[in-house]
This record gives structure tokens, C-alpha cells and sequence, in this order.
């Protein structure tokens, strides 16, 4: 089981959570349980290690962030003492989570599982602290933000446990965020490859590498409530999925910008030249096209990053003294739509239906990119909840 912040703000959640691992244990379950940071928690704990250092060591930074999961993992071990459930909590060095050293986005190399099977074998309710690890000098590391999903899904995959509950605030994986789309339905089960891409694509419910650790070692993930009852969505394999949804989903993602070198020269090697560029400021590049002018003498050059690596990359491209290009546009003003689906690899038209749905809107695409299961465009920002309704609808996901 793992608990996510909202699932632990307060101490009134915690008993909260405490009941449903009780109930789990008292079923005859053996349970070993993950738990995040108070919810808030650990953005006041990076808050103040940006004011005290803005341009802070990476290893006292882990230090600090990784303080909240310890108090929620102790306080949840004495509340289920207190219910009469025997349990104990363990850090991140404890157990072991044997990390890599990039610090605050290290990932997992391996993970002790000895200490937790025989204190479940003794019928220990194991409670442990998400989101850290331990790299090879034995400093504290964390797993980037969202972490504790991470944690949860390697310990199942380490355990070969039957199942990962992820507890959260919603009841599972929605066909669209229903913030913005009120018919937004909640799915029984979604694909691990379906799920990569919402998860990547700005679905925020899982953390994107928990959800290819559980792809990989075919891990089966609940996504649940802690505050309802109600069954969640279960990530499974395509093998488990009889009808297949040809989108299953509509995500947008609203931490893009745009940049556009223009009249960039029109010979063998600018674009390694252009990337490698990005690539050694690691600045990660997602969609990109290219047009060459009618004489193919020159190209203009669209790609979009991350909004937060807009300024570094403008910096990097206008130092750049090898690269031929006449000028570079940026726009952060922009947000990618994607329809997802297992089911498109094997239906024709389900482009075409997206950019119809669009174009009915008046709504211009500014840069396409597609893969077997997702077709992601980039549009104006003012336009995403219509966009997005707008394609829910087109698709036949709203609720009957
Ligand atoms: N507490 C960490 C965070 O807020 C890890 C997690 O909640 O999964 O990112
Ligand atoms: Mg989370």
C-alpha cells in the first residue's frame, strides 16, 4: 500500500489511513506500506532550501526533503500500535533503497527486501518513509518529486506482492481531468503503456518512472481513494484488456514552450549540431518539426521544451557561434493536447477525427507529434479546456 500526501495531511487522515491497514492485515494480508510527506510538506522543505541557498548542494537538498516521509512513516507505525496492529517503520537507508548518486532524481538499483519479509512473516505491519534512498557513499538520496510512487512499485516488484495499492484524493485514472471536463469517467483498467503516456504527458496521478517499473517487472497497480470505498483503476497488461479502447484518454500539458529557429542553414548535421547543443545542457527536447524553404537552401526549425528550460535554452542557442539561422522565437504560451489509446494502433482515422475536432473550434495546431498509442498537438493555452472537452466528446468518453 501507498499513501500519497493528501492521504496523510493532517492526523485525523492518518488514523484514516491506519484503519484501512488494519483492515488489509485483519483480512490475513501480509502489508508493507509506503507513505509520502504530509501533503505541502515537502514544498515548504525545497522552499527553504532555495532561500537559504539558491544555488544549493544537490546532496544537502536531499538532506532536507527527504525529512517530511520520516514523521508520517513514525506517526503512522504508533497509531497502528495503538490499534492493537503490530508495526514498525523503517527509513530509506534501512531498508535498504540502494540508489544511484544523482541526487533528487536518483533511482533505485535495488532494493532490500530480507528485513521486511521476515518482520511480515512475523506478522509486522511494515511502515516505510517513500521518496528516499541510499546512494553508494551512504548519503540520503530522493527519487524526484512524486517519488514514493516509485518506492511502492519497486518494493511489489522486489516482493513479487500481488498487488500496489496507490492510495490518493481521487478514485483512479480518469478518461480526462474532471476538473476541466465534467463527463470525465473513471477507467476500470488502463495499460501500463497507456498509462506511460498519460503519466508523461501531464496526467499527474502516478509518478512516470513507477509506472515503467511496474510495466517492466509486470507489477499490478491499484490507483484508489483513501477516502471512499470504491474499487479503483487497475494498470495491468494489453492481455488483460478484452476491448480495447481506441482512446481511452485525453491528457494536455501546460509546462511547454515553444522555440522556432528561423531560416536555420540547410546542410547534413545542423540538427545533431542544434541537439547535441541542447543535449549537453540537458535540456530535454519533445516534439520537433522541420520545413525546408521551396529552394532548400534553408529550414525553419520548431521544437518545444520544458517551460521552466526556456530561458537556459535561448541563452544556449543564441551563444551558439557554429549554428547558422537567421532568428529564434520562443512561446511559452502554448499546451500540449494528447489522445491516448492501445486501440489506435490497429484504427485508421483517429487523427484525422482529432484535427476535425479542432479545426470545428477554430482552433489551430501549431506542431504534431505522434506515437503507436498517442497523438499529441500543440495549441494555443486559452484553448486547452475547450480543446480537451471538445475531443472527449469526439472520442465517445463522455459518461452516458
Ligand atoms: N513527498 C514527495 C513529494 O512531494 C514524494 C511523494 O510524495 O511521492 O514529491
Ligand atoms: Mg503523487
Amino acid at each position: 500500500m501507498k499513501f500519497g500526501g493528501t492521504s496523510v495531511a493532517d492526523l485525523s487522515k492518518i488514523r484514516n489511513v491506519a484503519k484501512r491497514v488494519k483492515q488489509e492485515a485483519d483480512a490475513g494480508n501480509q502489508v508493507s506500506v509506503f507513505v509520502s510527506a504530509m501533503a505541502g510538506t515537502t514544498d515548504q522543505l525545497v522552499g527553504w532550501v532555495e532561500e537559504i541557498s539558491p544555488l544549493h548542494d544537490a546532496r544537502e537538498y536531499d538532506t532536507v526533503v527527504s525529512a517530511g516521509e520520516q514523521i508520517t512513516a513514525g506517526l503512522l507505525a504508533l497509531t497502528l500500535q495503538d490499534l492493537g496492529v503490530p508495526a514498525r517503520s523503517w527509513l530509506g537507508w534501512q531498508i535498504p533503497v540502494r540508489t544511484n548518486q544523482v541526487h533528487s532524481a536518483a533511482r533505485i538499483e535495488e532494493i532490500g527486501t530480507e528485513e521486511v519479509v521476515k518482520r511480515m512473516e512475523d506478522g509486522v505491519v511494515c511502515i516505510m518513509a517513500g521518496f528516499q534512498g541510499i546512494s553508494e557513499d551512504n548519503r540520503i538520496t530522493t527519487l524526484g518529486r512524486g517519488g514514493t510512487d516509485t518506492s511502492a512499485v519497486a518494493l511489489a516488484a522486489a516482493l513479487g506482492a500481488d498487488r500496489c495499492d496507490i492510495y490518493t484524493d481521487v478514485e483512479g485514472v480518469y478518461t480526462a481531468d474532471p476538473r476541466i471536463v465534467p463527463g470525465a469517467r473513471k477507467l476500470e483498467k488502463v495499460t501500463y503503456e497507456e498509462m506511460l503516456e498519460m503519466a508523461s504527458l501531464g496526467a499527474k496521478v502516478l509518478q512516470t518512472r513507477s509506472v515503467a517499473m511496474a510495466m517492466n517487472h509486470k507489477v499490478r497497480v491499484q490507483v484508489l481513494s483513501s477516502f471512499t470505498n470504491k474499487p479503483g483503476t487497475m494498470v495491468v497488461d494489453e492481455d488483460e484488456i478484452v476491448e480495447k479502447q481506441v482512446v481511452s484518454g485525453i491528457a494536455y500539458a501546460k509546462n511547454e514552450a515553444k522555440v522556432t529557429l528561423v531560416g536555420v542553414k540547410n546542410t547534413p548535421g545542423i540538427a545533431s549540431d542544434i541537439f547535441l547543443l541542447l543535449a549537453d545542457g540537458n535540456i530535454n527536447v519533445d516534439m520537433i518539426i522541420q520545413n525546408e524553404t521551396e529552394d532548400g537552401r534553408k529550414t525553419d526549425l520548431t521544437f518545444t521544451v520544458v517551460a521552466n528550460d526556456i530561458d537556459k535554452a535561448k541563452d544556449i542557442l543564441a551563444g551558439a557561434q557554429n549554428i547558422d539561422f537567421d532568428t529564434v522565437l520562443t512561446d511559452i504560451n502554448v499546451v500540449k493536447i494528447s489522445v491516448i489509446g492501445v486501440g489506435m494502433r490497429s484504427h485508421a482515422g483517429v487523427a484525422a477525427t482529432m484535427f476535425k475536432t479542432l479545426a470545428d473550434k477554430g482552433i489551430n495546431i501549431q506542431v504534431i507529434s505522434t506515437s503507436e498509442i498517442k497523438i499529441s498537438v500543440l495549441i494555443e493555452a486559452e484553448y486547452t479546456e475547450l480543446a480537451v472537452r471538445a475531443l472527449h466528446t469526439a472520442y465517445g468518453l463522455d459518461a452516458a
